[in-house]
């Protein structure tokens, strides 16, 4: 027996689950609703500036996903800053702001949103007695309230109005129902229900979905949400759970982003559902073959690194490498491949540049791998990629990808590296810097225990800004020994962490160039 609540409603719950069973047998669309720079930005380490934040909204918003989470407006200036530059430069999703079920924040993200095409605000608060009496100390008639205030006054801002109930899965389910239905009676066009800690299981998830179809008078009339983490590595699981249980969004992040161990990569869910929809009867209307794209983006800004083993994404993910199944796919591909690379933007014959590929098919390459540049920009680049092409010959898309990261950071830079040159091995490595500072050329020497730090000490001396190296890393952006080299450091300077990147044939100069890349970030915040 349902809880009382909604005893009267019998006859009309029966009618809603015939209409979900009759949808669940036509195809439906499932929205993607895409968290990358709000959930995925909260990633411990991963922390994105404006530029880098429209320059991902505008590749989403090639990727074509429904729904962009832009940001949480509230948490700070320059995360509003975000938001609005999203919603005035992006077209085609809906673009998301998040806000907790208190007035500031819905004013706030309200705000952000103003110029947005789309707007649609994401206002959310604890449903479970673990986060109604442990975090926010309160009860559930206050949070019932609180919700119901919220979306209303979210209303008065967009049409669109999301409403999360989170720690859902730990909710107890009576009044789960309750807070959807007063939260669709006050205005909530779509209901997300989130596995905030990721504790749920598929088949209990599923059917968590099921409950909420067959208890909530009104389910019909919104869209249902999930929002999964990955803590026992099955977000993607859940997600997919709750699409065969009725929902019809789905919440994720490219390459798996998000709060400690992440949310439901985009990229598996999207590729499921393509990939299963005989056994779902489901369909997103992404353009897969901007993942790979999409995915190289996010890696490079964020300065995660994808795994060789990742789901779609990895670069193993199409790699045969055993002599059966080799044997197999080069008979008849679907004997060991569910998915054609092409599908997620591998190009099966990559084109290689040369030094004798004109500015033209720079361009056109550029602008297939979603580029969009000027004729400023593409001389800068060309210039480039023409000293890369004499020193290794070939030049691949991962090595556009560094040229272009480099040649076009996405925020002015206060100081450039004109040259490094560096004496390594015992007893001192030294180095000398020369940084270029709007029209002059400052050169410093400095010595080290290694090359590296060398370099660093001086660049140190010329720029006067005190910083601790968190993180370095180095790797070969494409195969061979004349590869590129892409540097990664993560610096700290008055509790900020910045990434920088990059690229070059010759490592310390790539190492040297990231170093200065994080101080011109570290800069702009100052
Ligand atoms: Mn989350």
């Amino acid at each position: 027996m349902g809880p009382k609540f909604f005893g009267s409603s019998l006859k009309k719950r029966s009618a809603i689950a015939e209409q979900i069973k009759e949808n669940t047998k036509m195809s439906r669309k499932i929205f993607i609703f895409d968290t990358t720079l709000r959930d995925g930005e909260q990633s411990p380490g991963a922390s994105l500036n404006s530029a880098e934040k429209v320059e991902i909204a505008k590749q989403l918003a090639r990727l074509n996903v429904d729904v962009i989470e832009a940001g949480f407006p509230i948490s700070s200036q320059e995360d509003f800053a975000s938001v609005r530059s999203i919603a005035q430069e992006t077209w085609g999703p809906v673009i998301c702001a998040l806000a907790r079920a208190v007035e500031a924040d819905v004013n706030r993200a309200g705000e952000a949103l103003k110029d947005a095409g789309k707007p649609m605000i994401h206002t959310f608060i604890g449903t479970s007695d673990i986060h109604i009496k442990g975090q926010l100390r309160k009860t559930r008639d206050d949070v019932l309230k609180m919700a119901i205030s919220a979306v209303k006054l979210a209303k008065s801002y967009c049409e669109e109005v999301e409403f999360s109930a989170m720690d859902a899965s730990r909710t107890d389910p009576v009044f789960l129902y309750e807070i959807v239905q007063a939260t669709i009676e006050s205005g909530a066009t779509v209901i997300n229900i989130p596995d905030t800690v990721g504790y749920a299981i598929p088949e209990q998830f599923g059917q968590l979905i099921k409950d909420i179809f067959d208890n909530v008078p009104d389910v019909g009339k919104i869209r249902l949400s999930v929002h999964c983490h990955d803590d026992l590595g099955m977000a993607t699981s859940n997600a997919i759970s709750a699409v065969k249980a009725g929902a019809t969004q789905i919440e994720c992040a490219i390459n798996a982003m998000g709060e400690r161990a992440g949310n439901a990569a985009l990229e598996q869910v999207v590729m499921t559902i393509k990939t299963r929809g005989d056994y779902l009867n489901a369909y997103t209307d992404v353009k897969t073959q901007e993942i790979i794209n999409t995915s190289k983006l996010v890696s490079r800004l964020t300065g995660f690194v994808v795994p060789p083993n990742k789901p779609i994404v990895g670069s193993n993910a199409f790699a045969h490498s055993s002599g059966i199944h080799q044997d197999g796919v080069l008979k008849e591909r679907s004997t060991f491949e569910i998915m054609l690379p092409q599908d997620v933007g591998l190009s099966e014959s990559e084109l290689v540049l040369t030094a004798r590929s004109g500015r033209h098919a720079l361009r056109h390459r550029l602008s297939e791998l979603g580029f969009d540049i000027s004729n400023e920009q593409l001389d800068k680049v060309y210039e480039r990629f023409l000293s890369v092409a004499d020193k290794k010959k070939q030049v691949y898309d991962e090595d556009l990808f560094a040229i272009v990261g480099d040649e076009l950071p996405a925020s002015p830079q206060t100081y450039s590296l004109e040259y490094i040159q560096v004496v390594g091995g015992t007893p001192t490595p030294v180095a000398v810097v020369g940084l270029q500072k709007g029209e002059e050329v400052i050169k410093e020497v400095a010595c080290g225990d290694g090359p590296f730090d060398a370099a660093c000490k001086a660049i140190d001396k010329i720029t006067d800004v005190r910083v601790e190296l968190v993180d370095y890393s180095l790797h070969a952006a494409t195969k061979g020994k004349d590869a590129m080299g892409e540097a990664l450091v993560r610096l700290r300077s008055n509790g900020q962490t910045v990434i920088g990147r990059g690229a070059s044939t010759d490592i310390i100069e790539a190492s040297a160039k990231a170093y200065v890349n994080a101080i011109n970030k570290i800069l702009k915040f100052c």
